[in-house]
């Protein structure tokens, strides 16, 4: 619709440009001030088990609590944090938090903390992860670190090395949203990733269409025959999960078994998810 307005329309696409410029920079000056302000908050989602038939784990999910705006989603902000570097001290905060609240809970259940190429690059993640352990006492066995795949893709000769040393240090190393991105399959012969998170687009239609079911199980079957546990993302109904029972996927995660909650809500979480039944959507 820019052609009918000629001027006038340019005009009006110049001040949209500048009105999202300008928003854009208020988000960016905002997200210096959230760490120090306290406005960040992890939310825990659980990862359940198919053999044991419980919760054996949780990954952290970062929220904003933007003072004026609300609640605002990784995906809005996120970016824009990797952008400017801010992710650097942000993801430091997440490590810090994450290893804090997982050394409260049960011996044995982990926690998954989502990790950016930045963190890689421009920060000390080894150091970062040290301190937190550290000052958490957590087991770094407890501690899972999940990147995906366009963090190996743009860096991979500085990123192989930290990720070996992670290892050696115990702390496990998963592959997220793994079969969106191009070069899935060559990575997971380059480096031996502890788990692969099978991304939630996969899951969607295997009830409904064989070639979903068909493509979701190979997925995991490649997975389990390179020794790696499997975990399938966005699980959200009783017949996906019992689909995924009969199949060598060792752990589920979605609105099935429930959202992201609050850190407040993992006693209660736990205590629901018993061997013999389900947990329900909170
Ligand atoms: P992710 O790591 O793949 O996390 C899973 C996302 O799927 C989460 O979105 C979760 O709320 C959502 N989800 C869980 N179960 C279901 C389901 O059954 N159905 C559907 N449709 N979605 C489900 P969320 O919390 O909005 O986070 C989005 C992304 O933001 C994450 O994707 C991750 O890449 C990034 N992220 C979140 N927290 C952090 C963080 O602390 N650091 C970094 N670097 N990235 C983060
Ligand atoms: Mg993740
Ligand atoms: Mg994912
Ligand atoms: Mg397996």
């Amino acid at each position: 619709h820019a052609k009918s307005g000629g001027r006038r329309g340019e005009r009006f696409f110049t001040s949209e440009m500048e009105a999202q410029l300008e928003s854009r920079r208020a988000l960016e000056a905002d997200l210096r001030k959230a760490i120090h302000s306290e406005e960040f908050e992890l939310h825990y989602q659980p990862l359940y088990d198919m053999a044991e038939r419980r919760i054996c784990g949780f990954e952290a999910l970062l929220r904003w609590n933007h003072p004026t705006r609300g609640r605002i989603a990784p995906m809005e902000f996120i970016p824009l944090a990797e952008e400017v570097g801010l992710i650097v001290e942000i993801g430091r905060w997440v490590l810090r938090r994450a290893c804090l609240d997982a050394a409260t809970w049960p011996d044995g259940i982990k926690v998954a903390v989502n990790v950016s190429a930045i963190q890689f690059t421009s920060g000390d993640l080894m150091d970062d992860v040290s301190k937190a352990l550290a000052l958490s006492q957590l087991s770094p066995g407890r501690l899972e670190i999940e990147i995906t795949e366009s963090v190996l893709m743009e860096n991979r000769d500085e990123v192989l090395p930290i990720l070996h040393a992670l290892r050696q240090r115990g702390i496990r190393i998963s592959m997220d949203d793994f079969g969106t991105g191009y070069s899935s399959l060559s990575y997971l012969s380059s480096f031996p990733f502890d788990k692969i998170k099978i991304d939630k687009s996969f899951v969607n239609d295997i009830v409904d269409n064989k070639e979903a079911f068909a493509i979701m199980r190979a997925i995991i079957l490649l997975g389990d025959a390179l020794g790696m546990r499997v975990t399938v993302e966005g699980v959200e109904s009783e017949q996906q999960h019992d689909l995924l029972a009969q199949e060598a996927c060792d752990e589920i995660q979605g609105y099935h078994i429930s959202s992201p909650r609050p850190a407040f809500d993992v006693p209660q979480l736990l205590a629901r998810s018993r061997p013999t039944g389900k947990v329900r959507a909170m």
